[in-house]
């Protein structure tokens, strides 16, 4: 590995290669659209849940492409399903459905477990 001279530290590593992309990867299988998100934040900037709660859809965007996928599952039964962000996406990315698909694959995840 280079050394560069300094590191970074351990806990703002992202482990993209030992990170689990299978949520992203099943969303991205159904609804293809979900790969064309430039996290631009139109989506979180008109959302009814982040209006009262600590919740981004711009964020768990990222987070499900990096496969840093326990804040997603925490947060994403906030969301209502009112679709305004599906609206407002300048991508069109059908928001509101890469939503429920993410509830869905975490809920396989949840069953395959047991
Ligand atoms: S508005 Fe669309 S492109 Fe922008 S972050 Fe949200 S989903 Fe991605
Ligand atoms: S569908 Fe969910 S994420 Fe989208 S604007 Fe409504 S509450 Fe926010």
């Amino acid at each position: 590995m280079t050394n560069f001279g300094f590191t970074i530290l351990k806990e703002r590593h992202i482990d993209y290669d030992g990170n689990d992309k299978s949520i992203a990867e099943y969303i991205c299988e159904r609804e293809p659209s979900f790969r064309t998100c430039i996290e631009c934040g139109c989506c979180s900037a008109t959302c009814t849940t982040g209006n009262f709660t600590r919740f981004s859809l711009r964020e768990m965007n990222i987070l499900l492409k990096r496969g840093e996928n326990d804040i997603v599952r925490e947060q994403i039964s906030k969301c209502m399903l009112c679709g305004k962000c599906t609206l407002v996406c300048p991508r069109g990315v059908n928001t509101r459905n890469v939503i429920l698909l993410a509830r869905e694959a975490f809920q396989k995840q949840l069953k395959n477990a047991v």
